[in-house]
């Protein structure tokens, strides 16, 4: 029996993308091929709030997120660690041998824009990486704040990474004046794991010229190269730019405005309800996710018990909380396509679920 995906990414994918995905392949260097990307252009743009070409990267977000460090930073990295993904960007830039400062904050806190602006003061850092929204602890960061503190520093390149945030608010690129900004497939977009889509400024491209040590896959140069024939440096995951074609068409027709909505007032709905069950939210209420709720579990909830009458007598999972905060907290997605309807029938599986689940034995 198919069930579905509740948790915050991958998440479900509409039968309208899946079968966007099902036609014929094309030639990636064949007009065919050109036109499908070059169509994509205008819709990315309005999302990223940009004027700089978006490029699509055969690969999760991972790639273009270690990929971002090799070309642009070239003394130090100052990685915002508040969670399980901000914590291993720090991991990765010293895997990368780069220099890397850890700015750190409680698993459930944002990035506070103060102590950013302290620690840069210091200075030699050339770069600061950033997660806009903490997936794992459903933390969002104050991201204008953060940036006006960046802009302060103009020999800082900032990296944010939106790939649980992307397209459930305006994030806007050029105004915000983010170097690079990245996302990924499988979270808010709703589609199938694999495609991670990222903008970089021109300054950013300027930098990445001079690293020597950029390699090939992720090399900055070799995307705008390639996107200004209207190709991907490499074969792309075609069947993937199909369904973000068809993804595209249906933010485009819902509007942007439309969309930012729904998502807040899903979260809104979902947070609601965990308020009267009598479960916290994890972080601190300003700052909770508007793409996730991430609830401590004040009530001792067996977590896995509860995900196993969901998943069989539901057909949904939610997730039961990531790495340190596994039985702690348990996290519900509000990203993709859902609506009022099915946000209500999850909350109706919850209270169902939730009646003949025991507690935790303690
Ligand atoms: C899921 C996630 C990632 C990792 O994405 P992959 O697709 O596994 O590379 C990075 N950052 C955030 C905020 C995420 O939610």
């Amino acid at each position: 029996m198919p069930y579905k995906l509740f948790i915050p990414g991958p998440i479900a994918v509409s039968d309208k993308t899946l079968r966007a995905m099902a036609q014929p392949m094309i030639g990636h260097r064949s007009p065919d091929f050109v036109s499908l990307y070059q169509s994509l252009q205008p819709d990315l743009q309005a999302l990223f709030y940009t004027s700089d070409p978006v490029y699509l990267s055969t690969s999760s977000a991972w790639g273009v997120m270690e990929g971002a460090l090799r070309n642009v930073v070239q003394k130090k990295v100052l990685n915002c660690m508040n969670g399980a993904f901000s914590d291993k960007w720090n991991d990765v830039a010293l895997r990368c041998g780069k220099a890397a400062g850890a700015l750190r904050f409680e698993w459930g806190q944002p990035v506070d824009p103060a102590a950013l602006r302290r620690e840069l003061a210091t200075g030699g850092y050339d770069a600061v990486t950033l997660i806009h929204n903490e997936t794992s602890t459903g933390t969002m960061s104050d991201l204008p704040a953060i940036m006006a503190v960046l802009r302060e520093f103009p020999e800082v390149f900032s990296i944010i990474d939106t790939v649980s945030s992307f397209s459930v608010l305006p994030i806007e690129k050029d105004k915000l004046g983010i170097d690079i900004l990245l996302t990924g497939s499988q979270k808010a977009l709703a589609l199938p794991p694999g495609l991670s889509i990222f903008s970089v400024s021109k300054r950013a491209l300027a930098r990445a010229a001079q690293a020597r040590d950029r390699g090939y896959y992720f090399d900055l140069v070799e995307f705008q190269k390639n996107h200004e024939n209207g190709m991907t440096p490499s074969t792309p995951v075609i069947p993937l730019i199909y369904a973000l074609q068809s993804k595209l068409e249906d933010i485009r027709a819902e509007g942007l405005e439309a969309r930012y909505a729904r998502h807040l007032r899903l979260n809104e709905t979902l947070r609601a309800w965990g308020r009267a069950k009598g479960f916290k939210l994890f972080p601190a209420e300003p700052y909770g996710s508007r793409s996730l709720n991430c609830f401590a579990n004040t009530l001792s909830v067996d977590l896995p018990a509860l995900n196993k009458v969901l998943k069989a007598k539901h057909h949904l999972v939610i997730d039961g909380g990531y790495g340190k905060l596994k039985g702690l907290t348990f996290r519900i997605s509000n990203m993709g396509d859902e609506t009022d309807a099915t946000i209500a029938a999850l909350i109706t599986a919850l209270d169902s679920a939730l009646a003949e689940t025991p507690k935790r034995a303690t």
